[in-house]
């Protein structure tokens, strides 16, 4: 048997595509590497937690190597390391190492809170990883803690600051925007792009949380937010983004950039290019799908790398039209976003 560790990347030829009915093409995966989280942020898990699985269920650092050599195999070329919180996964640095040394995937992306990034930056940058998200929704202490249910803002303003200055080709802070929370934070999040090379993405809030709080008037749509950059910035001009960036903003002298995710409106399914996998192993062909295909007991069973390929290929050509039609095709809703990884 191949030891995936001894694999290069002259080895690494190309299957066919995955692709779905609509003639969407997927290069790209987003893997949750655990469920854990240092944070409680409220409109993702509640105080305790969630039931999270012990660590026999989830997937184990080589069958993560399988999965991503697969997905290689079969054209993705783009990968987000997600969760829970990624950056408390000890062999992550393992797993990014991989990806960009033994598999032709050549962009490695990373979702984080930014508690824990001052302390791997550096190496991060150093094995490999292209581009980094900070999720990020208030610049105020107070706030923070009401938001996360933790302290730590000072780390994760000290991790963009490093992440800044590491030479990382990519660095985005996402801001869930809500209403009655952070919408009069809006401008002090915009102002970090006058100086610095990152974008400041305003993203909806979406009804993946078991504490409800989108049932409490704080979801701000995507087309309102828009509407306030429009008032507020006179230089706003309309570039184009990365296929989830709906709207996105250069403003006239300001280094960065400014975009904001229809996540929930879903005005952007026609262009989806996203695999999921939960961090035990599920794969998921929209983040609203009802329906999974069990990839970690495929690989438990002993199924081949051949039967594997099928089985996903299979999977996402059964991919519905769009997010709405996924959501209804069942009665659950995920009790939270740290079981898909956003
Ligand atoms: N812990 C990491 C983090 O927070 O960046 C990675 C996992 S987290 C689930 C990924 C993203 O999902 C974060 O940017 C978070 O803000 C977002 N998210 C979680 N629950 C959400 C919700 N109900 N609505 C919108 N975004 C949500
Ligand atoms: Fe943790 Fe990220 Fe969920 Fe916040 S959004 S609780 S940081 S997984």
């Amino acid at each position: 048997m191949t030891n995936l560790t001894d694999i290069t990347t002259k080895d690494i030829q190309v299957d066919s595509p995955i692709t779905d009915r609509f003639g969407r093409v997927f290069n790209y995966l987003r893997i949750a590497v655990n469920e854990y989280c240092n944070l409680r942020c409220i409109y993702c898990m509640p105080e305790e937690g969630v039931p999270f699985q012990t660590r026999d269920r989830l997937l184990g650092r080589n069958e993560i190597f399988k999965i991503i050599k697969i997905m290689a195999d079969l054209g993705v070329s783009k990968i987000r390391f997600t969760g829970g919180e990624p950056l408390i996964r000890k062999d992550l640095i393992d797993l990014i190492h991989f990806t960009s040394k033994k598999t032709n995937i050549d962009s490695i992306h990373l979702t984080t809170n930014g508690v824990l990034l001052p302390e791997y930056i550096n190496r991060l940058v150093e094995i490999g990883l292209n581009g980094i998200n900070i999720s990020l929704d208030t610049l105020n202490k107070s706030k923070f803690k009401k938001i996360t249910r933790r302290e730590g803002l000072d780390k994760v303003l000290e991790g963009l600051h490093l992440a800044i200055n590491s030479g990382i080709q990519s660095i985005k802070v996402n801001v869930v925007a809500m209403k009655d929370f952070n919408d009069d934070e809006i401008s002090d999040f915009v102002e970090l792009t006058k100086d610095n090379n990152i974008t400041v993405r305003f993203i909806e809030l979406m009804p993946f949380d078991s504490h409800q709080i989108w049932k409490t008037g704080k979801f701000f749509r995507s087309d309102q937010i828009v509407k306030y950059l429009k008032s507020h910035y006179e230089g706003l001009q309309s570039v184009t983004g990365s296929s989830t960036e709906h709207f996105i903003f250069d403003i006239k002298d300001y280094i960065g950039r400014v975009a904001v995710i229809p996540s929930y409106t879903r005005s952007l399914c026609g262009d989806c290019n996203r695999i999921r996998i939960t961090a035990d192993g599920k794969l998921l062909n929209c983040l609203y799908s009802q329906k999974e295909t069990n990839i970690r007991d495929a690989i438990r069973t002993g199924m081949s790398d051949v039967e594997i390929k099928d089985l996903i290929l299979f999977a996402m050509q059964k991919k519905l039209k769009d997010g709405w039609v996924a959501q209804n095709q069942g009665e659950d809703s995920r009790e939270s976003m740290t079981q898909i990884g956003g």
